[in-house]
């Protein structure tokens, strides 16, 4: 095999991974393996620069940076849909299209109208070419970069499919990714992002291709534009398309009537809860390609498509009173405090108003009737507010000036949505927030002090830091409201144990704003110690991997205060973990780089799972499969009989758990 076939290979096995996963939901290869492979073909790609191909694999992870996307003429104008909103509506429109066709033998396609960001793919033959915002309908947005981080997006086609010709699809972020995207900005006390829709379209034009990789966007197909003619229908080239890769929902149905249109608007307007990404419609279009083609355009719509708007879940309700939270990082959020109502099946008595600048924005006032709906969102927003049933005493909202908590004057910089209260150390839910943090379970993990006891604590006096909990004796412990000597004895001892956390999750539980938990991983790894860290200039900062200007600020802004100083050295005292720790370090070599391990059986002198870690901490790789890049086998007892004949016939050297002892000491 030349360099070339065996790139070429690699890139054919890695699309059909992606294809499976993605596409699929259905992986046949561990993560690990997958790495390894892409690895490979990082590598000979970087040594054979000549056969560099956009479109490989190892192009999905981003890396690229836009400063100004390229706008691009559609080749074929991206119209929108007309609207309708009733069964009459689409009775009339079947009317007039019959009348232009002068037939009434219409089949029509039902499709779901996915609600994210429009795209347009264009392909030559077989290979992704670019990828287009809607933009205007004329002329878009280049995002091709970001586009080919998304891997359901095959940038390769079979030729089983018309070869020239455009994808037109919609980007979504399914829910439960952009719920996860918000549990972490919530967590480091950010704003969380509003809806699906916006962060999905607010993606598209991230100026950094990694930062969009690591967002869990999907792309749903649902038309094909050629000039091609080898498809009938709309439906068959949807089918075909999704049978050469594209994600292609499969709840497209195909009906002959508007009743029978109208049963799967019904079916779906609830059951699109269910649904893993938002819809806000269904989507109706005529079948056939040539009656298609009849009909054509208006100046704004297809004549051969509808769409049908599903009611957005509202009610109206009234705002009795505007309160502000105050998070553990002084952020202030405020809250509208509504007439309980039943909304989507829950009961909703409170909504978030965001910031100020919404309030002022939407004018929302206290005793306002107002409309709430719930979208994707986890918390219900308020729309607007129903004038007419304005009291005539109302007056505009004035945002709160202080703090609701320590009554101190809030502050809000240039830029920030967000009023914040500076009084870091003597705002009650600040410090106790920050306690909390710091022992939640992905921080110190303190055993048996829950968030209500850290407040009791706070209000009796015994701890003001995270610092305090290290002084804490269980005599003080005991007389506390429902404390048994038990129960103090543990919490004691939890706070003990905690001086055995690795120092990453110590820089993670501190709770410096935006140093979240991959953040603290990183900067641990770099730095190694709280001391290095502390000293680092802003420059060191951002030459840190995927660590900007914000988070650098913030450690700066950290380590020049004194009061954290203070905290960090009796942390320090106390023996809280503030450096990676000698050992690891010590067990950390490069003795087994390059190579790649599959271990297999039982093991006497170390688990399974510590004779992994021990490679890894020496550099080398553990891969689940035995394959020809496989460089040993550590075999214990009861190795199975299938890979020992594989590693037999690849000629693989099979090595005891003492050989690797010794390999490694
Ligand atoms: P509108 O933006 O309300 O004019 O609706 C038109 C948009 O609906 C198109 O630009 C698409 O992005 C989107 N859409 C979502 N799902 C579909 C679908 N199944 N068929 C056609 N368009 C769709
Ligand atoms: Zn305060």
């Amino acid at each position: 095999m030349t360099i070339q076939q065996k790139i070429q290979s690699l890139r054919v096995e890695l699309n059909k991974h992606n294809y499976n996963y993605y596409v699929l939901d259905n992986a046949t290869i561990s993560d690990l393996e997958f790495d390894q492979k892409l690895k490979e073909l990082q590598e000979l790609e970087e040594q054979h620069p000549q056969f560099f191909d956009a479109n490989s694999p190892t192009q999905r992870v981003g890396g690229s940076i836009t400063k100004n996307f390229d706008t691009v003429t559609h080749k074929n104008r991206m119209y929108s849909l007309d609207n309708s909103y009733s069964k009459e509506d689409l009775q009339d429109w079947e009317k007039r299209i019959q009348k232009m066709l002068g037939s009434e033998d219409i089949e029509y396609t039902c499709e779901l109208k996915f609600d994210g960001a429009s795209i347009n793919l264009t392909y030559k033959k077989g290979q992704f070419v670019n990828a287009v915002t809607r933009g205007d309908g004329f002329q878009g947005d280049d995002v091709s970069a970001n586009i080919r981080t998304i891997k359901s997006i095959p940038l390769l086609i079979s030729d089983d499919f018309v070869q020239d010709f455009e994808m037109r699809g919609e980007i979504i972020l399914p829910l439960d990714g952009f719920r996860k995207m918000n549990e972490e900005r919530i967590s480091n006390d950010e704003e969380p992002y509003r809806n699906p829709r916006n962060t999905a379209s607010g993606s598209l034009k991230l100026q950094d291709s990694t930062e969009v990789a690591k967002r869990p966007l999907d792309c749903l197909l649902y038309q094909v534009v050629t000039d091609e003619r080898k498809y009938k229908t709309h439906f068959e080239s949807l089918e075909n398309a999704r049978k050469v890769g594209f994600k292609v929902p499969k709840t497209i149905s195909l009906v002959k009537t508007i009743d029978k249109v109208f049963n799967f608007i019904n079916k779906w307007d609830t059951k699109r809860h269910d649904l893993p990404y938002e819809t806000d419609g269904v989507v109706i279009k005529v079948n056939n390609l040539q009656q298609q083609e009849e009909l054509g355009y208006t100046s704004k719509y297809p004549r051969w498509a509808i769409a049908y708007k599903f009611k957005a879940e509202q009610v109206s309700t009234i705002l009795n009173e505007i309160t502000y939270q105050v998070g553990r990082t002084g952020a202030i959020t405020p809250v509208a405090n509504l007439d309980p109502v039943q909304l989507a099946g829950t009961v909703v008595k409170r909504a978030s108003l965001h910031n100020a600048d919404q309030i002022a924005k939407l004018d929302i006032r206290e005793k306002d009737t107002v409309f709430v709906e719930k979208g994707g969102e986890i918390i219900p927003k308020i729309i607007a507010v129903d004038f007419t049933k304005r009291p005539t005493n109302s007056v505009p909202t004035q945002y709160a000036t202080h703090c609701p908590e320590c009554k101190t004057e809030l502050i809000r910089t240039e830029g920030d949505a967000k009023h914040y209260c500076p009084n870091e150390f003597g705002c009650a839910p600040q410090i106790t927030g920050r306690i909390q943090h710091f022992i939640s379970r992905k921080a110190m993990d303190i055993d048996g002090l829950g968030g209500e006891t850290v407040d009791l604590l706070r209000k009796e006096g015994l701890i003001q830091n995270y610092a305090d909990l290290y002084d804490l004796r269980v005599e003080q412990i005991i007389p506390l409201e429902r404390m048994a000597e038990k129960s103090a004895e543990n919490i004691v001892a939890g706070i003990e144990k905690s001086k055995e956390i690795p120092f990453e999750k110590v820089l993670f539980a501190l709770g410096i704003r935006f140093v979240g938990e991959t953040v603290a991983k990183k900067l641990a790894k770099h730095f190694k110690s709280m001391e290095a860290l502390m000293t680092a200039t802003f420059d060191e900062l951002i030459a840190v991997d995927e660590i900007g200007d914000r988070i650098a600020q913030s450690i700066i802004d950290f380590s020049n205060d004194l009061g954290n100083m203070q905290l960090i050295n009796r942390l320090k005292t106390h023996g809280v973990q503030l450096k990676v720790s000698a050992e690891s370090l010590e067990n950390q070599t490069d003795t087994l780089a390059g190579t790649i391990f599959v271990v297999s059986g039982v093991f006497h002198q170390m688990t399974r799972n510590e004779l992994k870690k021990a490679i890894e901490d020496n550099g080398g790789k553990v891969s689940s499969s035995i394959s020809k890049k496989t460089s040993y086998i550590v075999a214990g007892d009861n190795m199975g009989s299938s890979k020992l004949a594989k590693a037999e016939t690849l000629g693989i050297p099979i090595i005891s758990e003492q050989d690797f002892i010794d390999m490694i000491s």
